[in-house]
């Protein structure tokens, strides 16, 4: 069986374009959908993150701000800046790129964001509203997992899905996405004992690792739907996923490459969560 091959790109486009649409009826009516970006310090993954959302909001009519602070800002002007955005009406989405320095409590700099403008879904209470299936705001990536289900028809009643990675920003939400969906939902981490047992039998395998190419064609059941949100550099500079695409498609039923998959849902979903919270303004 060769797989078929879920195309972020393509999806992405589809939903951006819708995402436009809404931008301009709601510019029309007084309400551009504004997103704030904060990047601290100078690390080059995130600027290119940082540098790829704020290129994402222009194309789809959003205001934007990015704003830069050096890597040895004292904490608290962070604060104060985060303070001023709850504030600012032209603003409807903040996010705080991550990691932060090692000196700043990122928890503290995540909860000082009101939860009205919380579009990456981080703050406590839209983490609360998540678990309880009253979602207000649904972190990016697994967000965008879900949109693939929902684009290739799959139905998650009653199967089988396993996640491994438990992180707050993707595993974890991704687990309680699928649940909500009607699947069986193991979680699977580093210290899961036997982990291909798991695998093995997952209708649905969604690999948030960090490591390349760590799922083997011997760890897919048949005609799986395998989702690779894994995002990883090679000594070569290419990027490669937590799967091994090449093996694994020959046996999955459907497969996201890398790039191409997961990676350009992330950015739509952010402008998704952004131009809902300006359609919730507006209604306000
Ligand atoms: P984290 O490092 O926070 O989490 C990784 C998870 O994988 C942890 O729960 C860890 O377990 C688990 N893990 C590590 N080794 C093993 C192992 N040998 N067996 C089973 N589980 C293991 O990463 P993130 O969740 O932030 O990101 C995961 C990947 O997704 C990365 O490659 C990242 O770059 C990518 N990513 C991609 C995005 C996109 O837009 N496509 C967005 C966000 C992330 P434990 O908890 O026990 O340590």
């Amino acid at each position: 069986m060769t797989a078929k091959i879920l195309d972020g790109n393509a999806l992405a486009q589809k939903l951006r374009a819708d995402f436009k649409t809404r931008a301009e009826a709601l510019a029309a009516q007084g309400e551009r959908p504004g997103l704030a970006v904060i990047l601290v310090g100078e690390d080059a993954a995130s600027q290119v993150y940082v540098r790829n959302k704020v290129k994402a909001c222009e194309a789809a009519g959003f205001h934007s701000e990015n704003i830069i602070f050096p890597a040895d800002v004292a904490p608290q002007a962070v604060l104060d800046k985060i303070a001023l955005l709850n504030a600012d009406p032209k603003i409807h989405g903040i996010l705080v790129q991550l990691p932060l320095p090692r000196n700043f409590d990122s928890d503290a700099v995540l909860e000082a964001i009101s939860p009205a403008k919380d579009v990456d879904g981080f703050h406590v209470e839209n983490v609360g509203a998540l678990m309880q299936g009253q979602p207000r705001f649904i972190p990016c990536t697994p967000y965008g997992v879900m949109k693939f289900f929902e684009e290739a028809g799959i139905d998650l009643k009653g199967k089988e899905a396993v996640v491994i990675g438990r992180s707050n920003i993707v595993g974890k939400p991704m687990a309680m996405l699928l649940l909500h969906a009607g699947a069986t939902v193991t979680v699977c981490h580093s210290q899961t004992k036997d982990l291909l047992f798991h695998t093995r039998r997952a209708d649905v395998l969604v690999a948030a690792i960090g490591r390349p190419r760590f799922v083997t064609a011997d760890m897919v059941k048949p005609g799986a739907v395998v989702i690779d949100v894994g995002i990883n550099r090679l000594p070569d500079g290419k990027l490669c996923g937590d799967v091994d695409f090449e093996q694994v498609k020959e046996v999955a039923s459907a497969i996201t490459p890398v790039p191409g998959g997961v990676g350009p849902m992330t950015i739509t979903m952010l402008l998704g969560n952004t131009i809902e919270a300006a359609e919730r303004a507006l209604n306000r």
